[in-house]
């Protein structure tokens, strides 16, 4: 068991002062602190604090006693992906494929030459990418399509004539070919159709209207600060807008479009970095590809929160996917318990908790996080305020 130091993103979209003012990691070059990443990843991997020694070759070494014959069997490297992500500016709308399209896709742009570092390439590992978001600050994001009698209700009331068509056609299918259909037209408009189209969206702007439809508005008019031009200007007419409290969770299926707006939070994904994006993004969008891996299904605007499962005091988040598990632990004045069964990694959230296995006792201030071995077995905890736990 070991204290982790771990690398920190500085994309230009992150927040300049979120984790320097929740963690007191300072940033004397007044840079973007977007991520910090814990984990084996070769994009930003985490090192043991006493030694500096690289985390994935620590796995590598001793991999079945590190991971467990479970993981090592099953994943043959540490499953997961822990980050603290601060956004300031949004972040492109995108979808992950399924595992299953991940393979395929990534065989099939080997097979093409496509370099792994071409921007157009689609397919960076052959790995889904379910996520999981846990709110430190309020945390605005969009997630899924809005169920679809919403949808229609959002466009009649903004009246955008250049897609009356499009709007009476999903009117007529209700369904998921119908909201299919209406997705790849609006996503397929000709640069001609897309400006008219922009043009009378911003001129909505100032209708008089309330309600979901007010904020659908609001958040459009948020993104075209960045994105001017940009499809995704009408995402929030289409995708469910979600706002979480400090605390609150949600989760991200594979094949459906969602879009980091605003707030810090930690995220826990499996560990792939396979991006379909879909509007608000100078980067390459691939329509075809895009749609091949969307599910055309409404989320239902009050299932978006996770509820958490207690147990003795521990919040456990049910994931639906075997690659991580997520726990919210609060420590108290007394030794708690926790057996373990694959590799782990603690973050201290708040206030200051104390990690013991056999051998060694760990001091954790907010921000910082230690790694336990899956030979640790057993580990307990105590103190003040909340531990989040990654597993798998
Ligand atoms: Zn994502």
């Amino acid at each position: 068991m070991f204290k982790l130091k771990n690398q920190i993103q500085n994309y230009a979209w992150g927040s300049k002062t979120s984790i320097s003012e929740l963690f007191g990691i300072e940033n004397p070059t007044n840079e973007p602190q977007a991520e910090i990443w814990m984990g084996a990843h070769s994009g930003g991997c985490s090192r043991n604090v006493e030694n500096d020694d690289l985390l994935s070759d620590i796995i590598e070494l001793n991999k079945s006693d590190v991971l467990g014959s479970y993981t090592e069997n099953c994943f043959g490297e540490l499953p997961y992906l822990f980050k603290v992500l601060a956004a300031h500016t949004p972040l492109s709308i995108q979808v992950h494929p399924n595992r299953w399209k991940a393979q395929l896709g990534f065989v099939r742009e080997n097979e093409q030459g496509i370099e792994l570092s071409d921007p157009i390439r689609n397919y960076k590992d052959p790995n889904h990418k379910p996520e999981l978001v846990y709110a430190l600050t309020p945390y605005k994001a969009m997630n899924g399509f809005r169920p679809i009698e919403q949808i229609i209700c959002l466009f009649d009331e903004i009246a955008i004539d250049e897609l009356k068509e499009e709007v009476s056609l999903l009117r007529q299918e209700p369904n998921s070919t119908g909201l299919e259909r209406f997705f790849n037209s609006v996503m397929m408009l000709s640069e001609k159709r897309k400006s008219k189209m922009l043009t009378q969206l911003e001129e909505a702007y100032h209708k008089p209207v309330t309600g979901i439809v007010r904020e659908a508005v609001e958040y459009s008019q948020a993104f075209k600060v960045y994105y001017k031009g940009d499809i995704g200007l009408l995402s929030p007419f289409i995708f469910n807008v979600v706002e979480l409290a400090p605390g609150e969770a949600m989760f991200l299926f594979a094949e459906t479009p969602h879009a980091y707006i605003q707030g810090t939070a930690l995220e826990v994904m499996a560990s792939s970095d396979n991006v379909l994006r879909a509007g608000l993004t100078q980067k390459h969008i691939d329509i075809p590809e895009l749609i091949d891996n969307v599910m055309f299904k409404s989320m239902a605007p009050e299932n978006l929160k996770m509820q958490p499962i207690i147990k003795e005091g521990r919040y456990e988040y049910p994931i639906p996917v075997d690659d991580f598990g997520f726990d919210i632990l609060y420590a108290e004045e007394y030794n708690k318990e926790q057996y373990i069964r694959s590799a782990e990694i603690l973050f201290c959230i708040d206030d200051s908790v104390v990690v013991s296995s056999l051998d060694k006792a760990i001091e954790l201030s907010p921000g910082e996080s230690i790694f336990v071995p899956y030979y640790t077995r057993k580990y307990t905890y105590r103190g003040k305020g909340r531990i989040a736990r990654v597993y798998n």
